[in-house]
């Protein structure tokens, strides 16, 4: 699958309508049965990526052949781009959600939220702006999901409100790869939102089959 997703224009825009360019590469890689194909990414067909499409082309039968018959370790890949680093697991939102949850503390203590508002902050640490809509306030937690750049383009009323820097104390979602930690352990976690595909860590706090809250997120890793 990486070799796929090292060949993709690395944009993480979802215009292919996966999140970012590594679950399409994981859905190319996995077979047309994945409900994928090489022309749902648009910027594959502009001439500056047309070689790489065509390595693509003639990589894709030799990867689904190996994904049928089971020797691609999936573990092995949860891997950060930018990093390298190895993550324990890959978090993915709750069941019937859109994105992950995160649960932020506003540097500017008089920065005003209420529930339904779209803000637009930096994370700590993170050099991306984000997006998310609040979803929840509790003793000055303020629960985010994260807003993409497909919902954004959509909706002409957009206007986020900006709220500066902001630290993430917590992320909640499912592991959708790797293994399931333990309450207490400190882990190492790739949020599949992220642009960066950066490997974040923290510590869990609570875990309820594959559902797990990590607070104490810190963007550096060793
Ligand atoms: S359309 Fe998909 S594969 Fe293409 S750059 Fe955007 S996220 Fe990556």
């Amino acid at each position: 699958m990486k070799e796929i997703e090292d060949l993709l224009p690395g944009y993480n825009c979802g215009e292919c309508g996966f999140r970012n360019c590594r679950e399409f590469a994981r859905a190319l890689s996995r077979g047309p049965d994945e409900g994928t194909d090489i022309d749902l990414c648009p910027f594959l067909g502009r001439k500056k990526h047309l070689e790489r499409r065509a390595e693509i082309e003639v990589k894709l039968p030799e990867i689904r052949r190996r994904w049928a018959e089971g020797e691609v370790d999936e573990e092995a890949e949860i891997r950060g781009v930018i990093d390298g680093i190895v993550a324990d697991f890959a978090l993915a939102p709750l069941p019937g959600e859109p994105a992950c949850r995160e649960d932020l503390l506003a540097i500017d203590r008089d920065a005003q939220f209420n529930v339904g508002d779209v803000i637009r902050y930096r994370p700590l640490g993170c050099p991306i702006t984000h997006f998310g809509k609040i979803i929840k306030i509790d003793h000055g937690l303020v629960t985010v999901q994260m807003v993409g750049p497909r919902q954004l383009l959509g909706d002409e009323n957009f206007a986020p409100k900006d709220v500066g820097v902001c630290m993430v104390a917590a992320f909640e979602g499912i592991v959708s790869r790797g293994r399931i930690p333990e309450v207490g352990e400190t882990v190492r976690f790739l949020p599949e939102h992220c642009m960066m595909q950066k490997v974040h860590s923290g510590v869990i706090v609570h875990s309820e089959g594959k559902m797990v809250r990590i607070e104490g997120i810190d963007l550096k890793v060793w």
